[in-house]
């Protein structure tokens, strides 16, 4: 059983301070969702988490079964079992899948003694062709081959935590269908720990989240089960916007341009 625990994290990117103090545990076996509209944040989490130069950490703490992850660089973070899907994956001319694989085997972060067979058995069940494995990683691929490509990394890494950065972005509802039963099973099979990231709950239709969380300014405004996700399909964000008054949930059927001050009972 593993815990990736996020306490109070606050973040800025060039001198700005984006994340404003997120709290979130994922564990062994368990799907969460971080939803929030464009721009709020999400992202920045999950490059935080990984530890991607550029992004200060201003408070707060992140530790994976009680060891601190904040101090080890991105390869150790790798090594201690996270995993980052990301929404824009890096194109690396030169460097083939199995290239890049081989290279994590040899660094020890998981021991891949059968690289090959594993490959292929992991390409077939998320029939991603096998001719992208000896290519370019990640250069003219499609979105839904980036995809494909990031969740075959997944399925032969076996990663403790992963991040799933809009996962869904650029992928056909077949594809999506396909690479959410292989999250799934990661998570029966393998006690994959998820934290998917989207703005569009397209995605949790098929990964079904068992907690669902609102990430709006850098920081969780509101937490539920599956049932938020719906929820925020039919009223998007604009009750957990700050714009809205008093941020008032549009589930709780308040009028949000009530006067907050008026005497409840007058
Ligand atoms: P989301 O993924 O929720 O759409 P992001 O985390 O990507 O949002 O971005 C949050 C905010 O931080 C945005 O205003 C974005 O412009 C800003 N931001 C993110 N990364 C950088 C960066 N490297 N340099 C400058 N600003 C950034
Ligand atoms: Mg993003």
């Amino acid at each position: 059983m593993t815990s990736l625990v996020i306490k109070g994290l606050r973040a800025a990117v060039a001198g700005t301070e984006i994340l404003t103090g997120v709290d979130l545990t994922v564990s062994s076996g368990e799907v969460h969702a971080v939803m929030g509209p464009n721009g709020s944040g999400k992202s920045t989490l999950s490059h935080v988490l990984m530890g991607r130069p550029g992004y200060e950490v201003t408070g707060g703490s992140v530790t994976l079964d009680g060891v601190d992850v904040l101090s080890m660089p991105t390869w150790q973070r790798a090594q201690a079992g996270l995993f980052l899907a990301m929404q824009y994956p890096v194109e690396v001319p030169g460097v083939s899948l199995l290239d890049m694989l081989h290279a994590v085997s040899d660094a020890g972060a998981a021991p891949l003694s059968d690289l090959s067979s594993r490959l292929q058995e992991q390409a077939a069940a998320i029939d991603f062709d096998e001719r992208f494995l000896d290519r370019p990683l990640n250069v003219d691929l499609s979105g839904g081959e980036q995809k494909r490509n990031e969740t075959l990394q997944l399925g032969v890494l076996r990663p403790k935590i992963a991040i799933l950065d809009e996962l869904d972005s650029g992928l056909d509802v077949d594809g999506l269908a396909t690479i959410s039963r292989r999250i799934e099973h990661a998570t029966n099979a393998d006690d994959l720990g998820v934290l998917v990231i989207t703005h569009y709950s397209r995605l949790l239709e098929q990964l079904r989240p068992d907690h669902v969380h609102v990430l709006v300014g850098g920081r969780i405004q509101a937490s539920g089960g599956p049932e938020l996700a719906d929820e925020l399909e039919e009223t998007g964000y604009a009750a957990y916007l700050p714009a809205a008054a008093g941020a008032v949930p549009a589930s709780t059927g308040a009028d949000p341009f009530a006067d907050p001050f008026a005497d409840p009972l007058g």
